[in-house]
């Protein structure tokens, strides 16, 4: 069996619209952090807690990493982000409040039975930045490869952008799904499709430019609400999709981060090949 990692480092900085920052605590800062969460997880009372405190201060209470072995307590990290950066699938609740007349499925919310199945990979590394992906080019990559959907599939498009991950072209120069292509593959009960660049829809500048010449409220985030339509997941920021050996014939596991309420979450989707 080998296993390939469809997913990018969530990190601080990157091309993101509102970067995330990680904090890096190392095992000496720690040490301090659990010397001092412990005092303060002694006690109940409020007076516990001064006294606790007060013992803390004068050193008697005081665990620091000195007194750990090796001299050395944990290492943890403080991440400030939003459910979008990384690799994140997004679910119902993201596109609006409700899908299909009925309130919108939450991260939480996502069937796990729809993360773990069979996965297909199309190839879109033709379509130019700025270009909608139409319901032909699915049709198109689909006859290429021989292949006809069934339910619960987890499409892959592959558009070959997470090449520019540290470039800013990341953000501005992409293809995106079209509203009709989206319901094309969610009518035939595919439920999460998965894409190797920033959004799933064409780039923010596009989408904009697009509407301001013309007022149409059908450039702004198609295929995200395609989903008030028809309820579906997305997965945005996949890797690796060059990576994969063939074009079906594969599992996908794609386990959402439990989030409560929130309409995306981190994942890390992973491609499972038997061999
Ligand atoms: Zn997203």
């Amino acid at each position: 069996m080998k296993l390939i990692d469809l997913s990018v480092p969530l990190r601080s900085g990157g091309h993101e619209p509102d970067p995330p920052k990680i904090k890096y605590i190392d095992h000496k800062r720690g040490a301090l952090l659990l010397g001092l969460g412990a005092v303060l997880c002694k006690g109940r009372s409020f007076f516990d807690h001064v006294k606790n405190f007060f013992l803390y201060l004068v050193g008697r209470y005081r665990i620091t990493a000195k007194n750990f072995p090796n001299g050395m307590g944990i290492a943890l990290e403080v991440i400030k982000t939003d459910t979008h950066a990384g690799t994140h699938l997004d679910a119902p609740w993201h596109f609006g409040p409700r899908s299909c007349g009925k309130p919108s499925k939450t991260i939480q919310e996502v069937p796990l039975e729809w993360c773990f199945a069979d996965g297909v990979l199309l190839d879109l590394t033709h379509k130019k930045p700025g270009e909608f992906i139409t319901a032909d080019d699915i049709k198109e990559a689909l006859e290429r490869i021989d292949y006809k959907i069934k339910p619960y599939d987890i499409v892959l498009i592959r558009t070959g952008q997470d090449k520019y991950l540290e470039d800013r072209d990341y953000l501005l120069f992409q293809p995106g799904m079209s509203k009709e292509a989206t319901l094309f593959l969610v009518e035939q009960g595919v439920k999460i499709i998965g894409i190797d660049a920033f959004g799933f829809d064409r780039p923010w500048v596009n989408m904009f430019t697009d509407y301001i010449r013309t007022r149409d409220k059908r450039y702004l985030w198609p295929a995200h609400f395609a989903g008030r339509e028809k309820e579906y997941c997305h997965i945005e920021k996949m890797g690796n999709l060059d990576r994969l050996p063939k074009p079906f014939g594969f599992k996908v596991v794609c386990f959402p981060v439990n989030i409560e309420r929130a309409g995306a979450g981190w994942v890390r989707p992973v491609a499972i090949i038997e061999e």
